[in-house]
């Protein structure tokens, strides 16, 4: 389906986390009205999804939800609507609210469910609240989706495993879709005076990558697919990105060690069966996947190339790299 993407950056927000910095990340500034969504919807000509996103949509005042989400109900038929917000905003009251227009999806900023880095972060609740948030999403009948984080402040790559299972039980087989962000250290922003004054170290792009490679295999294990790795490049966010593991393409490093865990977990030393439509997972970005690959087994990224048969299917397999001790390293440059 068409998607019309509208940022309400930062409304209604119940306070600021020490990361943000909506206007910056999707490069808008003006806040679009009732009457522009409206509009918006009423010129579509086509069945369109649309999403909400930069903002805390349920912490709105109810009439402006309602006046947001009718402006929705002037495009064509089977068209619907998805928003993220904030996980202190999703009384039953809300739920039933929105529960009368085609909403497709309630996407909730996670970020992590580990207290002390919810604290730091300055997100205002705890992991348990925020999963009992999921839980009414889902109660309630809606496709829910978690947008998490990773390299926050105090966050270990063991507990963003954890937040996962976390989720995953709560999801109990309905659906819940993921996001995966990595914290960017943004200018103008709370993180970037700890940054500057050295009280937050982010990881690398390398180290960035793995991790998320991990929690996607990780999310494939658990059954819960993951839509988005990595924030939507802008030139905007290109200019204020201070530090962090920030990478144009960061989804398909990530996807890249994905695949080169699961290759090394199904073989240490090969050879390998991968479909030809991954190749460029491990040949792109010059051979970030396969250098990845080489370093864990050991082998020179010529011989693993060599190693690898490009017809083939990887198929399925049973264990968790992470937890089985793998690791990559991998200079970026
Ligand atoms: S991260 Fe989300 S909840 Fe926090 S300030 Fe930004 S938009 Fe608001």
């Amino acid at each position: 389906m068409k998607r019309l993407p509208f940022f309400l950056s930062m409304q209604s927000c119940p306070r600021r986390c020490i990361y943000c910095h909506q206007g910056e990340i999707t490069g808008t500034f003006r806040i679009p009205s009732p009457d522009d969504v409206e509009a918006a919807a009423a010129a579509a000509d086509c069945p369109t999804e649309i999403c909400f996103f930069g903002g805390s949509f349920t912490c709105l005042p109810p009439d402006r939800q309602k006046a947001y989400l009718n402006g929705v109900l002037k495009a064509p038929g089977g068209s619907t609507v998805r928003l993220s917000t904030h996980p202190e905003c999703v009384s039953p009251a809300i739920l039933r609210l929105l529960g009368s227009y085609p909403v497709s999806m309630i996407e909730l900023g996670i970020s992590s469910l580990d207290d002390h880095v919810l604290s730091l972060c300055n997100r205002g609740y705890s992991g348990t609240e925020a999963l009992s948030a999921v839980e009414r999403v889902l109660d309630a009948g809606f496709h829910g989706g978690a947008q998490m984080m990773i390299g926050l402040p105090g966050q270990s790559e063991q507990s963003s495993f954890e937040d996962l299972r976390r989720l995953a039980a709560a999801a109990k087989g309905r659906p819940l879709t993921l996001r995966i962000y990595p914290c960017l250290v943004l200018r103008g922003t709370p993180l970037e005076e700890l940054y500057r004054k050295g009280d937050f170290v982010p990881p690398d792009v390398d180290a960035a990558a793995l991790w998320s490679g991990r929690l996607l295999v990780l999310a494939r294990e658990l059954g819960i697919p993951v839509q988005r790795v990595g924030l939507q490049e802008s030139e905007t966010l290109g200019r204020s990105v201070v530090a962090g593991p920030h990478h144009p393409a960061f989804g398909e490093l990530a996807r890249a060690a994905e695949l080169a865990l699961t290759l090394a977990v199904r073989s240490s030393l090969g050879p390998w069966q991968v479909p030809g439509r991954s190749r460029s997972l491990l040949t792109g970005h010059r051979q970030y996947g396969l250098r990845l690959l080489a370093g864990m087994t050991g082998l020179s990224p010529e011989e693993t190339g060599r190693r690898i048969d490009f017809a083939g299917d990887i198929g399925v397999y049973g264990n968790t790299p992470n937890e089985r001790g793998i690791d990559g390293t991998l200079s970026w440059e």
